[in-house]
């Protein structure tokens, strides 16, 4: 299998003023092209070169491999939930899922905000699904995704520095505020709709 950069359902420009067509163009166009390359390379003419993506991240071990598989499909989930014309909140199923868990949805955004900007270094922050189907916030390092947790990922927010540099230099915490103007909730309710069927 070869994997290829999809192309995006907006333009490089669409995410301003949240995220440049500069960060995009970049971090999509370079930065995520750059991952895909390296796990083409990786897979080739080894075990994992028909495995689908999401066995190769729960079953490679640290290392290259690993790496460049998850980021491929941390930035893939990353992009593909965003959008210029997004829908701003979520489904009625999933607010009331959030809310009994964070209080209500300004208590749950601070938190992903503020879990995001304790990130030590390059990472992730994740709203996740638990095997109780309970909404649940947590941050992975590096390539890191919660699925090799047995947690389920329906939102991310990248907070590496590439994710946010050029537009925000060292401020994440204001990156963080600024990408739910960009974060379609219809994607994140499709991908939480999924576990109930
Ligand atoms: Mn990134």
């Amino acid at each position: 299998m070869t994997y290829t950069l999809p192309r995006l359902p907006y333009l490089d420009d669409e995410l301003e003023p949240a995220i440049s067509a500069r960060t995009v163009s970049f971090h999509y166009g370079v930065h995520t092209r750059t991952y895909i390359d390296n796990l083409n390379r990786l897979i080739k003419d080894t075990e994992y070169a028909d495995m689908p993506l999401e066995e190769i991240i729960n079953t490679a071990p640290a290392g290259p491999l690993f790496n460049n598989a998850a980021q491929t499909w941390n930035h893939l989930f990353y992009f593909f939930q965003l959008s210029p014309e997004p829908k701003k909140i979520p489904s009625v199923e999933l607010m009331e899922a959030i809310c009994e868990e964070f209080g209500d949805f300004d208590e749950f955004k601070k938190k992903f905000e503020s879990e995001g900007t304790a990130v030590f270094g390059s990472g992730w922050v994740w709203l996740c699904v638990d095997a109780n189907k309970k909404p649940v916030i947590v941050t992975t390092g590096n390539a890191g995704n919660p699925m090799t947790d047995g947690l389920t990922p329906i939102m991310v927010a990248d907070v590496w520095e590439h994710a946010y540099y050029l537009d925000y230099q060292n401020r994440r915490a204001e990156y963080l505020k600024k990408f739910w103007d960009v974060l379609d909730w219809k994607e994140v309710d499709r991908r939480y709709a999924d576990l109930f069927e």
